[in-house]
C-alpha cells in the first residue's frame, strides 16, 4: 500500500523543497540531502510506487520507458556517463529502503568502491 505522507510524495507536491536537476511528464530527480558521492542524484517517477517492484508491475509502458529514457538524460547531463556510475534500487526491507516512494540512485563523480561493505 503507497504511502502519500512519505518525504518523496510531499516533494512532489511541492510541500518540501529539493534541489532539483531535471523534470519532465514522467519524473523528478533531485540531489540526496545526505551525498554519498560527488554526484549523488535520485530519480522518481511522478506516479505513486513504492518500490522497484510495485512500479516494474503496476506502472504503464509509457511511465516505465520515460522514466528510463530519463535515467540517461540525467547520467549525461550530470557527466557521470564517461567514467560510470552505479544505479540502486533499494528495496523492502532487506533492502535498507527508507524512503516507500520507488526511486534510483545515481552514484558517480569518483569510483563508488564495492559493491556492497
Ligand atoms: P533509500 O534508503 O530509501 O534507498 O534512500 C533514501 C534516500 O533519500 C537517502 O539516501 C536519503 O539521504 C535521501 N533523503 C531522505 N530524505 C530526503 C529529503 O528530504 N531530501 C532529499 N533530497 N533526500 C532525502
Amino acid at each position: 500500500m503507497y504511502d502519500p505522507k512519505n518525504i518523496f510524495a510531499r516533494i512532489l507536491r511541492g510541500e518540501i523543497p529539493c534541489d532539483k536537476v531535471y523534470e519532465d511528464d514522467f519524473v523528478l530527480a533531485f540531489r540526496d540531502i545526505a551525498p554519498k558521492a560527488p554526484v549523488h542524484i535520485l530519480v522518481i517517477p511522478k506516479g505513486a510506487y513504492s518500490d522497484l517492484i510495485d512500479f516494474s508491475t503496476h506502472a504503464s509502458g509509457a511511465e516505465i520507458e520515460g522514466f528510463f529514457r530519463a535515467v540517461s538524460k540525467i547520467a549525461a547531463e550530470q557527466g557521470i556517463v564517461g567514467d560510470g556510475f552505479r544505479s540502486i534500487a533499494n528495496t523492502g526491507d532487506h533492502g535498507g529502503q527508507e524512503v516507500p516512494h520507488f526511486h534510483l540512485h545515481l552514484l558517480g563523480g569518483a569510483p563508488i568502491g564495492p559493491m556492497v561493505s
